[in-house]
């Protein structure tokens, strides 16, 4: 395969888990096991609380730190929501947005989607959008359907410059947190459906340098063989992120199929 600039991008989203002296810990520990790894971008999402924590625990080490949520307005009257600025302040570049968490349990919509991640790029984070089926729209055939209607309404409105900045994750809702992984094909033909949208709606040089992750029960055993997919460009990891073994794991394996390709 012709080698490819793409990735590997590795992003550990750790829920709501870990108060700030574990989040502390976890971070020390991934920042040793991640060392030597450096050609991968990596960022870690804590909880609100423990981002100020994570950021202290990983500076100089070349991580990152994102939010798992955002508010789509600056400021106002909204409580209990933190917004872009906020995260700004608090030392984050990177932001998730729609994950299917959201979406499921805290009715996250496309429209409220868009408005995050505009508020996000406003702000100068780079949005990592979520997308992906539930099991009952891929067992009756509406995968792509389903994807298709998500990346419309959540990216509308978006410059082709600003594309730029967003990130993409593709995560089929029945493959989060339950230990059943898309095969390769299955999640490679979803992600070379996304580049061909991003294709047709901001032109071939974006959608080619557009970063599409994987997320589903991603671990250091299945992620080789997803990265060498030639439209995934790394991955958005739950529940292995909470193991800084695990998480180094996965990049590494990435960073080795990315290595056999350059
Ligand atoms: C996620 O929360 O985005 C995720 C992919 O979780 P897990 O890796 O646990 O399936």
């Amino acid at each position: 395969m012709a080698g490819r600039k793409r990735g590997p991008f590795v992003a550990g989203n750790w829920k709501m888990h870990m108060t700030r002296p574990e989040a502390r810990e976890l971070a020390e520990k991934a920042v040793a096991a991640l060392a030597g790894l450096h050609e991968s971008e990596i960022v870690l999402f804590p909880s609100f609380t423990a981002l100020a924590e994570v950021g202290r625990a990983v500076a100089g080490s070349g991580i990152k730190i994102g939010a798992q949520d955002l508010h789509w307005e600056d400021k106002g009257a909204f409580t209990g929501e933190v917004s872009a600025p906020m995260l700004r302040d608090a030392g984050c570049t990177h932001v998730l947005v729609g994950h299917s968490e959201r979406r499921q349990y805290f009715g996250e919509t496309d429209e409220s989607v868009n408005r995050k991640a505009r508020a996000a790029l406003r702000s100068g984070l780079t949005p990592i959008v979520c997308v992906g089926e539930v099991l009952a729209e891929r067992e009756s055939g509406r995968t792509i359907e389903r994807i298709d209607a998500q990346l419309s309404a959540g990216l509308r409105d978006l410059a082709s410059g600003e594309m730029e900045a967003v990130v993409l994750a593709y995560e089929p809702v029945w493959a989060i947190g339950t230990g059943k992984t898309a095969s390769p094909g299955q999640a490679e033909e979803v992600h070379a459906h996304i580049r061909r949208r991003l294709e047709e709606s901001y032109g071939k040089d974006r959608a080619s340098c557009a970063i599409i992750l994987y997320g589903g029960s991603v671990k250091p055993a299945n992620s080789y063989s997803l990265f060498k997919e030639k439209n995934i460009d790394g991955f958005l990891v739950g529940g292995a992120s909470l193991d800084a073994g695990d998480f180094a794991g996965i990049a590494a394996e990435a960073l080795r199929a990315y290595r056999e390709e350059k």
